[in-house]
């Protein structure tokens, strides 16, 4: 949950330099570099280089940070694959795939045909649950 460089999290000491990867972008704030097992050529990692587990207990600074870079690596990374489409993943928590607890974005380039999928299966709501989802949302949001 902590700010502070976690001693255990393999995110943090690649953002130390202690432990290499093929960085393409860093400033004060964030690094991006290839993930050690791509999806498809050229998928980016992008990381606050402070520590927090996932998007959750990102501080607003840092997400201001991730978000000022995150189009322009899109289209450095779209340019140099011949990318047509772009994945942007970001897991938070096991069950939601995350296996890595340092918040991260995948970036994924995207041909068509490619065969990457994935499974999305939409389901619809019932009679005023969607009604009622949204106020307990926008509640919550009020409230924070
Ligand atoms: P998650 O499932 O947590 O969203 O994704 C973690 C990602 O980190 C995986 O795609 C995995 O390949 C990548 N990864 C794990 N360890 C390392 C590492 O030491 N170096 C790099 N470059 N990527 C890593
Ligand atoms: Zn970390």
């Amino acid at each position: 949950m902590s700010n502070e460089a976690n001693t255990d999290c393999i995110f943090c000491k690649i953002a130390a330099g202690d432990i290499p990867c093929h960085q393409v972008y860093s400033d004060d704030a964030v690094l991006a570099f290839l993930d050690i097992g791509p999806i498809s050529a050229g998928h980016v990692l992008l990381i606050p280089k402070c520590h927090c587990d996932s998007i959750v207990d990102l501080p607003a600074e840092a997400a201001a940070a991730i978000g000022l870079v995150l189009p322009r690596l899109s289209r450095a990374v779209m340019e140099v694959t011949g990318a047509k489409g772009l994945n942007i993943l970001q897991n938070n928590g096991a069950c939601a795939g995350q296996v890595v607890m340092h918040a991260h974005f995948h970036l994924i380039p995207r041909v068509p045909d490619d065969g990457l999928g994935y499974r999305w299966n939409a389901g619809k709501y019932g009679e005023g649950e969607a009604e009622k989802i949204r106020d307990q949302i926008s509640g919550a949001l009020a409230n924070s």
